[in-house]
C-alpha cells in the first residue's frame, strides 16, 4: 500500500487460494484442498502449516471417513486479523472494523456537519478509526477509506470536482498513514462498495455493475469476474453520461449528466422522473458492458429502492424486449447503509491476503 506499518500479505497465489476455499464456512479436508487447488496434498500440507503458523487457518475437529485414520479438517479463522473501514461523504463519516470473514465487530458514525479543512478532516478519520480499532482482539491490519470520486487509487489522492473544493488534490492516503502508522488504502466509494458485495454475496457477480446512489451517483463494475478500474481509476462514471443536453450544470462542468438531472428531479420532488432516470442508465449499462446482474446500493436507494426497483425492471424489460435470452437480475445491496464502510474493510483486506473472488465462490 506504499505506506508505514508492518504488511502481513501472504506468501503466493497457493495461500490466498486455500484462504479463500478455507473461508467459505464449511470446515474442509487437505485432500478437498488439493482437489480445489489442483496440488498434491503434500503442497497443501505445507501451505496449512504456513497459515496455521500466522493464526490464519486452524483445525477444526476431524471426521471419520471410511477405513484409517479419521480426517483433519481445517477452517480460515475470521478473528484473527481485523481492518478498519471508512466511508466519508461531504457530510458524514461512516466507519466499522470488521474481521476476516468481513462480518462486522463494531461499527461507528459521526456528522460532520461541515466540509472540514484537509488537516482538520484527517484528525476526523484519525479519530474514528482509533476509536474502532479499540473493538475486536484480532491483529489489525489496515485503513480502507471509501469515498465519493474522482478518486485516484493508484496514487492514493483525492482528485476533487471542478466545482471549489478545498480537498482537491489531497494526499488521503499518505496523510492518513502517517497519522496512524497503519496501511491505508484509498478508493472510490462505488468500488468500495462492489468489493463489499462480492464478500457477501460469493461468485455470484461475475459480471455485474454496482450502482450506487448517495449524494452523487456512480457505478462500479466487475467484468470477467474482474472488478474494473480503468486507465485512470475512473471507470464506472455513468454519473457523469449526458441524459438531457444542455440540462442542469453538473460538477464535471457539463450540462444535463444523469447525477445532476437526477439530483434535480429529487430536489422537485418528482420521484419518479428520479427512478427513470436510475433506470435509463441502468439499460445504457447494461448495452455498453453486457452484465445480468445490477446491484443497488447507497443511502438515496435506501430511501426510494421500491420504486427505483420497479423502474429498472420495467425500463429493462421494455429495452431487451426483443432479446429474452439476455436476462439482467436486479438486487439490493445486501449490507445497507455499511455497504462502503464495509466494503472499504474488505478492499484492506483481499488487498493483504489476495483472496481471489473467482475462488470464494468457486465449488
Ligand atoms: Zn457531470
Amino acid at each position: 500500500m506504499g505506506s508505514p506499518g508492518a504488511l502481513d500479505r501472504v506468501a503466493g497465489a497457493h495461500d490466498a487460494a486455500v484462504l479463500a476455499v478455507a473461508r467459505r464456512g464449511e470446515p474442509v479436508s487437505r485432500a478437498e484442498l488439493a482437489a480445489a487447488l489442483q496440488v498434491t496434498p503434500q503442497a497443501i500440507s505445507k501451505i496449512l502449516g504456513r497459515l496455521m503458523g500466522r493464526g490464519l487457518v486452524a483445525e477444526a475437529g476431524t471426521v471419520i471417513a471410511g477405513p484409517g485414520k479419521p480426517t483433519t479438517l481445517y477452517r480460515m479463522e475470521p478473528g484473527s486479523r481485523r481492518a478498519i473501514g471508512l466511508h466519508l461523504t461531504r457530510s458524514r463519516l461512516h466507519g466499522v472494523v470488521a474481521d476476516l470473514s468481513g462480518e462486522i465487530i463494531a461499527r461507528r458514525e459521526l456528522e460532520i456537519g461541515r466540509l472540514q479543512p484537509v488537516p482538520e478532516l484527517v484528525a476526523t478519520l484519525a479519530a474514528q478509526a482509533r476509536e474502532l480499532a479499540g473493538h475486536g482482539d484480532g491483529e489489525l491490519v489496515g485503513v480502507g477509506l471509501g469515498m465519493p470520486g474522482p478518486v485516484d487509487a493508484a496514487d492514493g489522492v483525492y482528485r476533487g470536482t471542478s466545482w471549489p473544493d478545498p480537498w482537491r488534490g489531497a494526499p488521503l492516503r499518505a496523510l492518513l498513514a502517517a497519522e496512524l502508522d497503519l496501511p491505508v488504502l484509498l478508493d472510490h466509494d462505488s468500488r468500495a462498495a462492489l468489493v463489499g458485495e462480492t464478500w457477501s454475496q460469493p461468485g455470484l457477480l461475475r459480471d455485474a455493475a454496482l450502482l450506487l446512489v448517495e449524494d452523487g451517483l456512480g457505478a462500479a463494475l466487475c467484468l470477467d469476474g474482474r472488478i474494473v478500474r480503468g486507465a485512470h481509476s475512473h471507470a464506472g462514471e455513468v454519473g457523469h453520461t449526458v441524459v438531457r443536453l444542455d440540462g442542469e450544470p453538473c460538477t464535471c462542468g457539463r450540462r444535463g449528466c444523469a447525477q445532476a438531472e437526477h439530483q434535480a428531479a429529487l430536489a422537485a420532488g418528482d420521484d419518479a422522473l428520479a427512478a427513470r432516470i436510475i433506470a435509463s442508465i441502468v439499460l445504457d449499462l447494461v448495452r455498453l458492458v453486457d452484465v445480468d446482474r445490477i446491484v443497488l446500493g447507497g443511502r438515496t436507494v435506501h430511501a426510494h429502492h421500491g420504486r427505483t426497483m420497479d423502474a429498472i425492471r420495467e425500463v429493462l424489460e421494455a429495452g431487451l424486449h426483443g432479446e429474452p435470452w439476455q436476462h439482467v437480475e436486479v438486487m439490493l445491496s445486501t449490507r445497507g447503509t455499511d455497504l462502503i464502510a464495509v466494503g472499504a474493510a474488505c478492499e484492506v483486506l483481499e488487498h493483504e491476503y489476495g483472496i481471489p473472488q473467482a475462488l470464494v465462490g468457486a465449488g
